[in-house]
């Protein structure tokens, strides 16, 4: 999903915030895109501080992704999409691994889900494993990221969210289910063959 495409997509919230060094304050929280543009474009365009107005014109191509820390000015901007909390239960295998404990989540966790349907593991942050088997049988192993080793998955670029608070970016192989690894054992089997056996 594209900073573009969530321009559009109503379930995103937007927020920004601005801190100068003499301690004023500026910003909205949790608003749509044309309303967080508005208020911002209002700063920087009448705004005395030239320093900050040069500030905010840099940032604006990425505005929702992007912030910065100089010279005593704190400028923040995100983008939000609310994931709706799943009824689904299951126990993240990744609460083995230390951390908070495995007795904290007395309810078990959940599978909570983005607009776009993609559900995350509310434990670990992970996509479901039969959502990354959709993305894999969509898209082949063009659905990983090619850097990715070991036990995380980076979701490749174009089938990812910008960032977290947007929707999944990673996936964890402790969920991994038996028709997620025959799908990968498929698509590995279907690679070309490199020379010299
Ligand atoms: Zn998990």
């Amino acid at each position: 999903m594209s900073v573009d495409q969530l321009k559009e997509n109503p379930a995103v919230k937007w927020s920004w915030s601005v801190r100068t060094p003499s301690g004023e304050e500026f910003g909205v929280t949790n608003v749509d895109y044309v309303s967080a543009m508005s208020s911002w474009s209002q700063l920087r365009d009448e705004t005395a501080d030239d320093v900050l107005k040069g500030k905010m014109s840099f940032l604006e191509n990425s505005f929702g992704v992007i912030g910065s820390y100089s010279d005593g000015y704190r400028i923040q901007t995100s983008a939000q999409c609310p994931r709706t909390r799943g009824n689904e239960i299951h126990w993240c295998p990744r609460r083995g691994e230390g951390g908070p404990g495995p007795n904290i989540a007395k309810d078990g966790d959940r599978w909570d889900s983005f607009p776009n349907g993609q559900r995350v593991c509310s434990y670990c942050g992970s996509l479901h494993p039969d959502d990354m088997l959709a993305l894999m049988s969509d898209h082949g192993l063009a659905a990983i990221e090619p850097t990715t080793k070991g036990y995380k998955w980076y979701i490749a670029r174009p089938f990812a969210a910008v960032n977290a608070s947007l929707g999944p970016i990673k996936y964890y192989r402790m969920h991994d289910t038996p028709e997620l690894l025959e799908k990968l054992k498929e698509l590995v089997e279907a690679l070309p063959k490199t020379s010299g056996e």
